[in-house]
């Protein structure tokens, strides 16, 4: 049973946002090995909703179809409903189980029918913030509904111009949105329904400021909707003043998705890029992401990969917005097959078919381990998470 109290505390290390992260490592190495034989045994969950079921626009039923979404992830499954119900919902889930549609859904059906909802999603990096916007483009397709991105890193003059067209929905991150409060581009008073997605990811970048001024600016009456894949004490505070009488949901049942066959790799007498390098020549390595520390390391790792004749990029804080889209992209369409990146660039990305994920360095903690293989097994794929040991 997954104890979410276990080393949360003590052992892991917070950090805040500009400060320099603390590279203390978490080495319980029975914690990286979870062959797949043992997490398999789990009975399949059965929805008790349909799509077609729902009561929702038809318009946004085809565009579910369309995307080709077929029954509903354990967590839609729950907070659909209630979410449609205009509740407050606190939604805890693994990474990977569909959290982005079961908040988009009932939000973007509540804009079809009545054009005067506005809705604001935070998300704790601009990645995420781009992908959860490409979610909303396909569910909103046609929808005459539209959304502003604002996030930082990119031009807030785009940005504060893109606010004066027509739009339902913002979606972007803490700072940028604060500033753009401050800077009286957005009301919040219009908004009267907020998501907090990765809310676990937005406490430990030190955006809770930000959070909580975001939200007590709003509307009282507002819904708010809570996503997160771990409750932490902190979280628990939050989701106790900002949110009236929530449904509250775990559909988690280990740290883990099933599909994820953890194992280690023991470095002995040897270095330890030489053992990366064996492995990547296995063929079974068809779509490599590894993970670092620091944005320096990663961006060596990358480089000697690329100088041993592995096709490898890079995604870090040292990148510039355009780079880190650009090694996303190549890494998504196959013309890289290796991608080295950090913990904060990575976290939450949505990328298809990572047949496997390496942890060249050891996860600061157990969250952060936890996030890093959910970036495999997505989709009910499987996916191989090897962490290297010295
Ligand atoms: P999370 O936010 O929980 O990490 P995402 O919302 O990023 O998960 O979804 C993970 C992947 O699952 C995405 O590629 C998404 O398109 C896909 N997905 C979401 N809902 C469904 C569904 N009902 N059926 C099939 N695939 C889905
Ligand atoms: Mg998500």
């Amino acid at each position: 049973m997954y104890n979410r109290n276990r080393g949360h505390r003590g052992r892991f290390d917070s950090h805040s946002r500009g400060s320099k992260r603390k590279i203390s490592q978490f080495r319980d190495i029975s914690k990286f090995i979870n062959p797949i034989s043992d997490v398999r045994i789990e009975e399949k969950y059965i929805p008790t909703h349909t799509f077609s079921g729902l009561s929702i626009e038809e318009s946004l039923k085809k565009n579910i179809l369309a995307v080709g979404y077929k029954t509903l992830t354990p967590i839609q499954d729950q907070a659909i409903i209630p979410a449609l119900e205009n509740k407050d919902v606190v939604g805890i889930a693994n990474t990977g189980t569909g959290k982005t549609a079961a908040f988009l859904i009932p939000l973007i059906n509540k804009v079809i029918k009545d054009k005067n909802q506005n809705v604001i999603i935070l998300a704790p990096t601009r990645e995420l913030a781009l992908q959860i916007n490409q979610e909303f483009v396909k569910l909103g397709r046609g929808l005459g509904i539209f959304s502003v991105c604002t996030v930082g890193g990119m031009p807030i003059y785009r940005q504060i111009c893109d606010l004066r067209r027509k739009h339902n929905f913002i979606i972007g991150t803490p700072g940028r949105v604060k500033d753009l409060i401050e800077r009286k581009c957005i009301d919040l008073t219009r908004f009267c329904s907020i998501v907090l997605d990765e809310s676990d990811r937005m406490l430990d970048m030190g955006f809770v400021q930000d959070m909580k001024m975001i939200m007590s600016s709003m509307p009282v009456n507002r819904q708010t909707l809570f996503l997160s894949a771990t409750l932490s004490p902190e979280v628990q505070r939050i989701i106790k003043d900002f949110l009236k009488d929530p449904v509250q949901i775990s559909v988690k049942s280990r740290d883990t998705s099933g599909n994820i066959d953890q194992n280690v790799v023991y470095i002995k007498n040897k270095q330890k890029i030489d053992v990366l390098h064996e492995l990547l020549q296995n063929p079974e390595l068809k779509k490599v992401l590894i993970f670092g520390t620091t944005k320096h390391g990663v961006e060596r790792l990358s480089e000697a990969l690329t100088s041993r004749g592995f096709k490898s990029d890079s995604i870090h804080g040292n990148k510039n917005h355009n780079q880190r889209q650009r090694a996303l992209r190549s890494f998504k369409d196959d013309s890289v097959k290796i991608l080295v990146a950090t913990d904060v660039a990575a976290r939450g990305l949505d990328i298809p078919d990572v047949s496997h994920v390496i942890n060249y360095e050891l996860p600061a903690t157990y969250a952060d381990y936890i996030h890093r293989i959910g970036r495999t097994g997505r989709g009910g794929k499987v996916g191989k998470a090897l962490t290297l040991v010295e």
